[in-house]
């Protein structure tokens, strides 16, 4: 317990409350953890208030040092922090380890991108007149981040923020706080001052209520589900609070007729089922040329049925168990739906007879679907790979922009005009061609549609937190 953190200090939710932390891949109990409450989200929100104050004054050259300590500790206790992970979340110790060294160089970069925050000089239109623009940090921000990415979620939005000089109240996911204590950790070892990080795990309705009702908070940036960002949507109409929202995907897959098909079904394997699938820009709905379907059909069924499932230390493993039993179940239903549209389970979609304790399934890969079915419209965040086929480049696009969603999309060819042309038509803010990672820390992350609002990562992150201001100087 003691696993809030408000002005320096690790302290129990006020009223005592706690709940229980588990371990998706045994079923038992890690920890019993803190439960903030809405009193505890407002002492947090006025210590952070009070904090702005000096830290926003502080120059970005102060700020980098401190962030790059954390960035250093992260390094240095790797292993340590990435076992806590692989706990919480359930996902194989490489992915975390992966995980954790993305979270160090995020905290490293913004610390020096925090120093780029360049305004410019506008060339007036009186001879008497000087007009100039500058960025300033934008006060308290509360981040409010999803469990599927325990430490780059949360570094993502941090990092940003404290670059440009906001102080912050977080709020990880309950279902994996573990991971954000540990940046607390590395942050108040580098020497952030009290106040600049407050932490709270807790009723997030009400968190979440106090964070948008509260005048002292400027803007709530959100890692999470469509749903969710509606809600704050709606909160922030009444109180004008600023949103930067990371929401839902369902990126299509187009595999055209011209690539090295066992390649590219290998590749899909890895892919479609990192961190089990649930991942906002995984690539989700696969559209593949009518003249390989089949072949490809075959091949990624092969090299799917040979993936490991199971506990994320076990040697070898790549797919762990879902976050929780209700996420498994979601995914079991959409399966379960599956069956009345005459789809075709090519494998998996069962749990593994010898992991009945904990929440895995094997990964299924589903043919025989129509642009109608389920699996074409919400959004997984499970292992099942569904596949359709396209007849050229017109119907591949139609299909692919059939959808709500806007974030992620990813296209395979070695043909430059195909790749140039449905790069270009796809209504989604990332796009990978012939490659499966579009994201960086040095690139802007955001989806159009309903995936969100706003940026982060890249240079655009760091103005998230930041307000532009011009200065209009007459009389000259
Ligand atoms: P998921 O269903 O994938 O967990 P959510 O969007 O429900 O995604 O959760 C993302 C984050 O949003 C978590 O930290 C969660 O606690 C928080 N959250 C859930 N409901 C609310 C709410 N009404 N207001 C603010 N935050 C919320």
């Amino acid at each position: 317990m003691n696993n809030l953190f408000i002005n320096g200090e690790w302290l129990d939710a006020s009223d005592k409350k706690t709940y229980d932390l588990i371990n998706p891949a045994t079923e038992e109990i890690i920890a019993p953890i803190s439960f903030a409450t809405a009193k505890d989200a407002q002492a947090a929100i006025d210590v952070a208030h009070e904090a702005f104050k000096t830290w926003s004054k502080t120059t970005t050259y102060t700020r980098a040092e401190i962030l790059k300590k954390a960035a250093s500790y992260l390094r240095e206790n790797i292993t340590e922090i990435a076992k806590d992970m692989v706990n919480e979340s359930g996902k194989p110790f490489a992915e975390a380890k992966g995980e954790w060294a993305v979270a160090a160089n995020l905290f490293e970069w913004y610390a020096e991108e925090g120093k780029r925050a360049y305004g410019k000089t506008i060339p007036a239109n009186r001879l008497d007149k000087r007009s100039i623009t500058i960025w300033q940090p934008m006060g308290v921000i509360g981040i409010i981040t999803a469990w599927n990415f325990p430490a780059y979620n949360p570094a993502r939005a941090w990092a940003a923020a404290l670059a440009a000089g906001c102080t912050i109240v977080v709020k990880p996911s309950e279902n994996t706080p573990l991971s954000a204590f540990h940046i607390v950790k590395a942050l108040q070892q580098a020497g952030l001052p009290n106040g600049v990080v407050n932490l709270l795990v807790g009723d997030a309705v009400a968190i979440g209520d106090e964070m948008l009702s509260n005048p002292k908070l400027k803007k709530i940036s959100f890692t999470g589900s469509t749903r969710v960002g509606k809600i704050l949507m709606d909160g922030a109409s009444r109180t004008h609070t600023k949103l930067s929202l990371e929401l839902g995907g369902n990126a299509p897959v187009l595999i055209f007729d011209d690539v090295d098909v066992d390649a590219i079904a290998k590749a899909t394997s890895v892919a479609r089922f990192r961190n089990n699938g649930q991942v906002c820009i995984a690539p989700q709905r696969f559209y593949v040329h009518k003249n390989i379907y089949h072949q490809f059909a075959g091949l990624v069924t092969k090299y799917v049925s040979q993936l490991k499932v199971g506990a994320g230390f076990e040697e070898g493993v790549n797919v762990g168990p879902l976050i929780t039993k209700r996420q498994k179940e979601n995914v079991v239903d959409l399966l379960g739906k599956t069956k009345s549209e005459n789809a075709e389970i090519l494998t998996g979609g069962n749990t593994p007879s010898h992991l009945q304790k904990g929440y895995f399934l094997q990964p299924a890969v589903v043919a025989n679907l129509k642009q109608s079915s389920v699996l074409a419209h919400y959004e997984i965040f499970g292992p099942v790979l569904p596949l359709f086929s396209f007849d050229d480049l017109d119907d591949a696009i139609e299909k692919a922009n059939d959808t709500e969603y806007g974030l992620a999309a990813y296209l395979f060819t070695n043909n430059l005009k195909t790749s140039i042309h449905a790069s270009e038509r796809l209504e989604f803010g990332m796009i990978g061609i012939n490659e499966w990672a579009p994201h960086g820390t040095e690139s802007p992350f955001g989806g159009w549609k309903q995936s969100g609002q706003g940026h982060e990562s890249g240079s655009e992150g760091l103005y998230e937190y930041m307000e532009k201001k011009l200065i209009s100087i007459g009389g000259l």
